[in-house]
């Protein structure tokens, strides 16, 4: 027998409620509600829509996000094509991409850019509960603007995304802040944690000892209870902070302040890539276990000019749809179930021309119709419009068609009374079969 293959581990089939699937992985209509809402959010603010592609070169990656993080030395899928030699990565992220795409088209000569996409990235990252090694994730990028206005503006823009989205700030999400400072301040920074740390060796353990001079800012993020309180009494960035970047940084707090959107701001909060300076933020939830953020984000000024393009500041944000959409579902929010208005059960061949023409008008008006299609009595079809979720089944039975009516006979529920419409007049009561409200 011929052996069945499989997707590849940690790379997930999306597919629609109907078909049973053992993981708890959201349905296609989630993504697809998901999806129309960004896409109705973001054209309130001004973002354009962009597409890049899913391979780059892998020099791209390693220059942009930096050699040292997670991501370039562990995580990417990287491939030699086998045609010219070439050296490609499936994209971790999409910031790069887009500032390589930017710089290449000389997109920025007119002006500054709020653009955003979504789509798949790529990390070899041990599979589980909000990780996988293909996710999906909706990116925002701000190119050209030098805030603090515009990264206010991207993180009210989130929270306006919650809300429409069903979710509450504060309970289901909540903001963290920092302010990575410039360059020059987390150098300065670096070396008085070095010194610090130096000077107290006899308290580091091995690993300490081994990061003291690699990296001396990932000694912060022990575990070790016995450092805690060296840890703790560390130097901090924030007292690095310049009379600029914190003014930067007040304004921001500032404009959220005055939104009235709570944060908190978090000194410990770092990003995973290198390009990060100034503002950095997270939302995060406490409903999803260690995968408790659903969005992060930052100001990255020098990546532009890092990817051979002219300088320029830029802020962007990217969230992780599987999290998101596996959040909505654990918290139990109304979504919408994907389900047609209503289902054409036509029992009769003869019916189908006239059915199907009726069928057409009502699709006319906006209204989803699932029709039966592949014959069966009419036992089997009205069954086949119950378990399709339908509000209504639509029937055209023989004595209706030659009445020239179609029957409607509300599906879930008991209290509305079956009624005849005509089949001539369709633009007249087409809107009782749709609501203005899809959810489950
Ligand atoms: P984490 O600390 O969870 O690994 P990260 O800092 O690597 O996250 P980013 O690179 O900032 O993540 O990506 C933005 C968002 O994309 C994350 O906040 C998360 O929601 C999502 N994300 C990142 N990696 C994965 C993954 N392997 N599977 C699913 N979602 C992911
Ligand atoms: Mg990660």
């Amino acid at each position: 027998m011929t052996k069945v293959l499989q997707a590849i581990k940690g790379m997930n089939d999306i597919l629609p409620g109907s078909v049973p699937r053992k993981d708890k992985l959201p349905d296609s209509a989630l993504w697809h509600w998901f999806e129309s809402t960004v896409r109705s959010v973001l054209a309130r603010y001004g973002y354009q829509y962009i597409l890049t592609p899913i391979v780059e070169p892998t020099a791209l990656f390693v220059r942009g996000l930096g050699e040292v993080t997670d991501i370039v030395e562990k995580e990417m899928y990287s491939f030699t094509d086998s045609m010219n030699g070439d050296q490609l990565t499936l994209r971790p992220e999409a910031t790069a991409g887009i500032v390589r795409a930017m710089v290449e088209h000389n997109a920025l000569y007119n002006g500054p850019l709020r653009l955003w996409t979504m789509g798949a990235m790529f990390r070899h990252e041990r599979p589980q509960k909000g990780r996988y090694r293909q996710f999906h994730q909706l990116d925002v990028e701000a190119l050209g603007f030098a805030g603090p206005d515009v990264d206010a503006e991207i993180i009210l823009m989130v929270r306006r995304l919650w809300k429409e989205l069903g979710l509450v700030e504060g309970q289901h999400v909540r903001l963290e802040l920092n302010s990575l400072g410039q360059p020059s301040e987390r150098a300065a920074h670096r070396s008085a944690l070095v010194a610090y740390f130096e000077a107290n060796s006899a308290l580091l353990d091995d690993d300490a000892k081994r990061r003291l001079h690699s990296n001396p800012l990932r000694i912060l993020d022990t575990k070790n209870p016995a450092m805690q309180p060296l840890v703790e009494a560390a130097p901090k960035l924030m007292d690095f902070l310049g009379e600029e970047t914190l003014a930067h940084f007040n304004a921001v707090r500032a404009i959220l302040d005055a939104a009235g959107l709570e944060y908190r701001v978090n000194p410990r909060l770092v990003r995973g890539m290198d390009y990060y300076n100034l503002t950095v933020f997270e939302w995060v939830t406490d409903h999803l276990g260690s995968q408790g953020t659903v969005c992060g984000g930052g100001r990255y000024d020098g990546l532009i000019a890092q990817l051979g393009g002219k300088s320029a500041p830029a802020v962007g944000f990217g969230l992780g749809i599987e999290r998101l959409l596996l959040l909505i579902q654990e918290l139990g929010l109304p979504v919408p179930n994907g389900a047609p208005d209503a289902y054409a059960v036509i029992p009769d061949a003869a019916g189908l021309p006239k059915a199907m023409r009726a069928i057409e008008a009502l699709r006319a008006e906006g209204v989803s119709v699932q029709m039966h299609a592949g014959g069966g009595n009419f036992k089997a079809q009205f069954k086949k419009a119950d378990t399709s979720g339908a509000r209504y089944a639509l029937v055209f039975g023989g004595d209706e068609l030659a009445r020239g009516t179609v029957s409607v006979k509300a599906l879930r529920d008991a209290s509305v009374a079956q009624v005849e419409r005509p089949l001539d007049a369709v633009p007249e009561w087409a809107s009782t079969l749709t609501c203005s409200s899809r959810d489950a």
